[in-house]
């Protein structure tokens, strides 16, 4: 196949094409860089049948020749990224989704739009399964991602029934893995970025409040696994082994080693107090499930930040 990848350059997206390029598939990474950095696919520039192209689906999305399936990944994603963003956050997961389907309509081509699991806003039923409708403030300061992809998931099916495009919708629930970036606010990497330095760990909250995650192998396994599938409508990526902030800073003390105190900071606002993905529709329609724990996700992940 030749997939279009939105986003080509971010956390995620740089996973995700290189999955595709190790199964054969040729891959045109497109990317703003935003919130990403071409040091994500540096190492994928000399592959064969890998194109990166600098450019933001807010505008108009030209790729010349054949397109067999568009990947719209595209979207700042850390909640300090998409408050710092609002308006292009809101551009991306509406404009960019319009932009990116009628490319896929132009081609022929099938389309997986990258949603959340922040659809579910801060969710009244536990675990969230894909029928669950959210429950989300529409004028919070979250609202400028959980509705730009509530609207990004709406124009999906919107195209599918009117146009017969062949879409997927995915529900990525928390990820972290190697090449997030240390300064990109989320709970993972400043954990282990504060464990390394010995500051502080920073609990938003009491640190009562869960989170599911899952580690980037498991999750862009899933999305590609999705893309391949034949079910229309949105699935659950995730890994719901569910955990508080309170026992993922423990963990990230014992696993590097650290003596670093624990800090209790405001709460932000709309913060969701859990979230835990029901996964059996992925399992059902693509027979996948994550395989890495925490604890061996987390090992695998400190090294990274090792580096950076
Ligand atoms: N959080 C925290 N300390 C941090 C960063 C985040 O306690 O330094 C909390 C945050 O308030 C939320 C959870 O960790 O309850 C996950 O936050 P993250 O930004 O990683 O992702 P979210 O699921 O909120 O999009």
């Amino acid at each position: 196949m030749r997939v279009v990848v939105t986003g080509g350059a971010g956390f995620l997206g740089s996973h995700v094409c290189e999955l595709l390029l190790d199964r054969g598939d040729e891959v045109v990474a497109l990317d703003n860089l935003c919130t990403s950095t071409v040091d994500n696919v540096a190492h994928l520039m000399d592959r064969d049948g890998f194109r990166f192209v600098r450019h933001d689906v807010s505008q108009y999305v030209d790729v010349p020749g054949r397109v067999d399936a568009v990947m719209h990944l595209a979207s700042p994603a850390s909640p300090i990224d998409y408050l710092g963003l609002p308006i292009a956050t809101l551009k991306v997961g509406s404009v960019g989704t319009l932009n990116t389907l009628g490319l896929a309509r132009g081609k022929g081509a099938r389309y997986l739009f990258a949603s959340t699991s922040e659809v579910y806003g801060d969710p009244a039923v536990h675990p969230q399964g894909e029928d669950y409708w959210g429950n989300v403030n529409p004028v919070g300061v979250r609202s400028v991602y959980d509705e730009a992809k509530r609207f990004g998931e709406a124009v999906t099916m919107a195209y599918h029934r009117e146009h017969g495009i062949d879409v997927r919708i995915s529900r990525t629930f928390n990820t972290y893995g190697p090449r997030m970036r240390p300064d990109d606010g989320r709970v993972v990497s400043n954990f282990i970025v504060q464990a390394l330095a010995g500051t502080p760990l920073t609990i938003y909250g009491d640190g009562s409040q869960t989170r599911s995650f899952c580690y980037v192998d498991d999750q862009v396994r899933g999305l590609v696994a999705l893309l391949d599938s034949d079910h229309v409508g949105p699935v659950n990526i995730g890994n719901p082994d569910e955990f508080t902030v309170l026992e993922l800073a423990v963990t990230v003390l014992e696993l590097t080693g650290s003596a670093s105190e624990l800090v209790f900071k405001p709460l932000p606002q709309d913060d969701p107090t859990r979230r835990r993905p029901d996964i059996s529709l992925a399992a059902e329609v693509m027979a996948w499930k994550p395989e890495i724990s925490l604890r061996e996700g987390l090992t695998r992940t400190i090294p990274w930040f090792q580096a950076c």
